[in-house]
């Protein structure tokens, strides 16, 4: 049962490497070529407020923007699957939008396959065919599938880490992804998910935050996220920063926005940019190590816009800006796809390859999804391309556990599917519910493989073994 590293393939001439690096210009496509921002000026492209208002939300937008460029198909495609799977309302920057399809042209027929093979569509814009015929949800998939809100020390703040906290500040995004890991509470209510709702007022959320880490000197680690800090007023979230970088034991910061790339306008407007400076310098002069975390899965999504809005952060004192990317099928799950976006956040747009995540086992969304194995063979297949310091990590993030390196389960039933993990430290969620601790060190934790991923003897096992 134990996992054996298979060796990856050779390439035929042994002249070749199996992936060819070439230094690939960032391009911002055309919005023009969408016959509803034909006469849009670079002036309104590069306004954030701009962006925000003509936000895709709904079909009949979509419509609107695309014309005729897009067949009736798609659109039946995208309704049904609205109705009948969606975990997230639609919700897409121009900005994002912009980057599906860029070479497609104008012919309806090449417009409309284009947009059902492209990467970010496949994940930001989902319909019904690309879900998993037999098997699209896994039996133990579940809403809050890493037990975030289980881990809550007050509403929003999970302490899942020793050291470590993550602070959900608002439960809005500037777009919503397909795969959402928090589908449980990001963003609208959709046909087939009700959200839970954050019920404490955001001022009397952020005042128990700081005060359970004023009592908790061993956290010195806070991800300050959401939903996204780009949809938290400026003046609110400066203020949040300055408050947590008060507390002497708090040392690193982490910023997690995928409007960096998703809307990277926001980033660039000048109260944002000032406002981030003050804060910067504020954690220089107290040797706080502030970062800016996004979330970017192809290199579509880099374009010369995304590159100086991090250069921008670069440039007002941040640390660092890093990418947190998830791993999914038909968007970035083979070597080529990934080493492709990682040379374009760190050779393009100074942004650190730094880790990309097993999508997580949310409802519906086992197409996406790819097996622990195959995790493992991507990892191995993208080593010694970049600087050691840039190689990505995959990880999985193990419920009840944590994040491991795909390399470090305890054991592996291949013909089932299913991995398991040990874990080395305490949750929150072992403190208080078990009544001896030290259980929880000894014990494994097991994570699922997509059910369409195993061989016939374990496809059977799960078909005779769920109801
Ligand atoms: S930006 Fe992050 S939190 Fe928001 S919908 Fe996408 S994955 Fe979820």
């Amino acid at each position: 049962m134990t996992a054996i590293q298979e060796p990856v393939a050779i390439a035929a001439d042994a002249q070749e490497q199996p992936y060819e690096y070439r230094r690939t210009e960032l391009v911002e496509p055309d919005w023009r070529r969408f016959p509803g921002w034909s006469d849009v000026t670079e002036a309104q492209w590069r306004d954030a407020q701009w962006q925000r208002v003509h936000c895709v939300r709904n079909i009949k937008q979509l419509k609107a923007l695309m014309g005729d460029l897009l067949e009736e198909r798609f659109y039946d495609d995208l309704l049904a699957d609205q109705r009948e799977m969606a975990t997230m309302s639609m919700l897409l920057p121009p900005q994002m939008l912009n980057t599906m399809a860029p070479q497609a042209g104008s012919d309806p027929v090449k417009v409309t396959e284009a947009f059902y093979a492209d990467p970010i569509r496949r994940y930001m814009m989902p319909v019904r065919s690309d879900r998993d015929s037999v098997w699209p949800n896994h039996p133990h998939s579940e809403r809050d599938s890493l037990h975030e809100a289980e881990m809550w020390v007050v509403e929003g703040l999970t302490h899942r880490y020793p050291t470590k906290v993550l602070a959900e500040m608002i439960s809005t995004c500037p777009q919503y992804c397909g795969h959402c890991t928090r589908m449980d509470l990001v963003g609208n209510s959709t046909e087939q998910i009700d959200k839970h709702k954050l019920s404490l007022k955001p001022v009397d959320r952020q005042d128990a935050m700081i005060d359970y880490l004023k009592k908790t000197p061993g956290v010195r680690d806070v991800v300050v996220s959401g939903g996204d800090v780009a949809n938290v007023p400026w003046p609110q979230l400066e203020s949040f920063l300055m408050r947590l970088m008060d507390i002497e034991t708090v040392r690193d910061i982490r910023l997690a926005t995928k409007a960096l790339a998703g809307l990277p306008q926001h980033w660039l407007q000048p109260k944002v940019v000032e406002g981030l400076e003050r804060v910067a310098v504020t954690a220089q002069r107290r040797g706080v190590n502030l970062a800016i975390h996004t979330h970017v899965n192809h290199a579509q999504s880099v374009t010369p816009l995304v590159a100086e809005a991090a250069q921008t952060a670069l440039n007002v004192g941040v640390r660092d800006v890093r990418n947190q990317g998830v791993l999914m099928r038909g968007v970035n799950a083979t070597p080529a796809q990934l080493l492709d976006l990682c040379f374009a956040l760190q050779g393009e747009a100074n942004i650190l390859p730094y880790y990309f995540y097993m999508c997580d086992m949310i409802p519906n969304a086992e197409h996406w999804r790819v097996s622990v194995q195959e995790a493992q063979d991507l990892q191995h297949a993208i080593m010694g391309y970049l600087p050691g310091y840039a190689t990505p990590r995959i990880v999985c993030d193990v419920p009840y556990v944590g994040k491991r390196w795909v390399h470090q389960l305890a054991e592996y039933d291949r013909e089932r599917g299913i991995s398991y993990w040990t874990k080395n430290y305490l949750t929150s969620v072992d403190r208080e519910n078990i009544s001896d601790p030290s259980e929880a060190l000894q014990q494994r934790y097991p994570y699922y493989d997509p059910i369409s991923t195993l061989p016939e003897a374990g496809r059977q096992w799960w078909a005779e073994h769920s109801s």
